[in-house]
């Protein structure tokens, strides 16, 4: 059954528990290695437009990477694509293109697919874990507009600049 609201608490939890599961305690998450002590393929390729692939057989699950994106784009859509797999069951195949990554889009329900929001959600939350940032002592003074800032913590979890100002965003707005 689909979801009709994006499942966010759910999807801490679940991302939480995988790490410790991975005895992940701090970034940079390895979300491939995690991906294949899952039983999970992961392999890279050219995908034209598409940034990752998720394709489900009797065998297991694939998820195909786009070898031309960039390595933290690379680690998001393996992260993204993990989503899919332990969140929305019923596909066979899931291809993504281009999927983007903004704020309204993660966290509002309207004008985006619940499982694409979900995919995004996971993905973020087990790449930049709130607690692994809250540890982090530089997240306690962080100005988003401070791009150094933001960038040096973003290569610290291996995550794009955009990605990391978006978690930071969620984080301070929750606490504020
Ligand atoms: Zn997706």
């Amino acid at each position: 059954m689909k979801a009709s609201r994006p499942r966010f608490s759910f999807i801490i939890r679940l991302t939480e528990r995988l790490l410790a599961d991975h005895a992940v305690t701090a970034p940079p998450v390895p979300v491939e290695s995690i991906a294949k002590a899952m039983g999970c393929r992961v392999v890279f390729g050219s995908l034209q437009d598409v940034s990752g692939i998720l394709v489900r057989s009797a065998e297991g699950a694939t998820i195909g990477v786009n070898e031309r994106q960039p390595p933290v784009r690379r680690r998001f859509t393996i992260a993204h694509e993990l989503g899919h797999l332990l969140l929305h069951q019923g596909n066979q195949i899931t291809y993504d293109h281009e999927f983007r990554v903004n704020l309204r889009s993660v966290e509002s329900s309207e004008g985006q697919d619940v499982e694409e929001i979900e995919a995004n959600f996971f993905a973020a939350s087990i790449l930049m874990p709130d607690a692994f940032l809250e540890a982090d002592p530089r997240t306690a003074f962080i100005h988003l507009d401070d791009d150094a800032a933001v960038s040096a913590l973003a290569r610290t979890f291996k995550v794009s600049q955009q990605a990391m100002t978006l978690r930071l965003a969620r984080l301070l707005g929750r606490k504020a």
